[in-house]
């Protein structure tokens, strides 16, 4: 499943964030998802609670942003509004999305013991 392969690079991504401080614990993710991502929120929220499991992230939360998408012209960078056609009104070029596609890793909450 699509949802378990980003789970499965999140972790891997947050583990190599980690492995800089000995013994850390990770309390929270927080992870930005595109509405056009083609992610399945519930399901990506289920593959994390199996996957985390003997992972560094056993006892971490996850929170996810989701991000509206929004189109503008390549060429003069007008914005196009999402439902109209999805061509600039002003030269005609077809609108490029700018954001709503993506999935970021945010940021990492943890804790590292004292050194
Ligand atoms: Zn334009």
């Amino acid at each position: 499943m699509h949802e378990y392969s980003i789970v499965a690079s999140l972790i891997d991504r947050v583990q190599q964030e980690a492995t800089a401080y000995e013994g850390a614990r990770v309390h929270r993710l927080y992870v930005k998802i595109g509405e056009l991502a083609g992610v399945e929120i519930d399901l990506l929220k289920t593959a994390f609670d199996t996957f985390r499991e003997r992972t560094i992230c056993d006892e971490a939360e996850l929170t996810i942003n989701t991000v509206a998408p929004i189109w503008a012209c390549p060429s003069c960078e007008r914005s196009v509004e999402r439902g109209s056609i999805l061509r600039c009104d002003s030269c005609g070029r077809p609108a490029k999305m700018t954001q709503g596609d993506e999935i970021i890793l945010e940021r990492i909450e943890m804790e590292a013991p004292d050194v």
